[in-house]
């Protein structure tokens, strides 16, 4: 019987590679926007958070580049770009 993996075990074979820049940006005084709370509920990788003063935050260490986060909330929130070519993820399973 094979075992069963879980989603932050599969994460943990892809291998990330920094960019100069960050290819994911809040936009300027976006930060509290409560339309852009919905990144947290909606990136696979959790990498949207909120601090004690009620801004949203983002790590884009470990970005699938799904595309989700721009989906749920738009250009007007986030400025989105792929990372420069050789960086960002590499998948290693599926
Ligand atoms: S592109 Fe996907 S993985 Fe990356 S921050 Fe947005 S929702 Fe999360």
């Amino acid at each position: 019987m094979s075992e069963v993996m879980g989603l932050k075990a599969k994460l943990g074979l892809d291998v990330f590679k920094e960019d100069n820049e960050f290819h994911i940006k809040i936009k300027e005084g976006q930060a509290k926007d409560v339309r852009l709370k919905k990144a947290i509920l909606v990136c696979p990788a959790g990498l949207y958070s909120e601090t004690e003063n009620g801004e949203v935050v983002i790590s884009v260490d470990g970005c699938l580049e799904c595309g989700t986060c721009l989906l749920a909330c738009g250009t007007e929130l986030l400025e989105w770009q792929y990372p420069s070519g050789g960086s960002g993820v590499q998948f290693r399973f599926g």
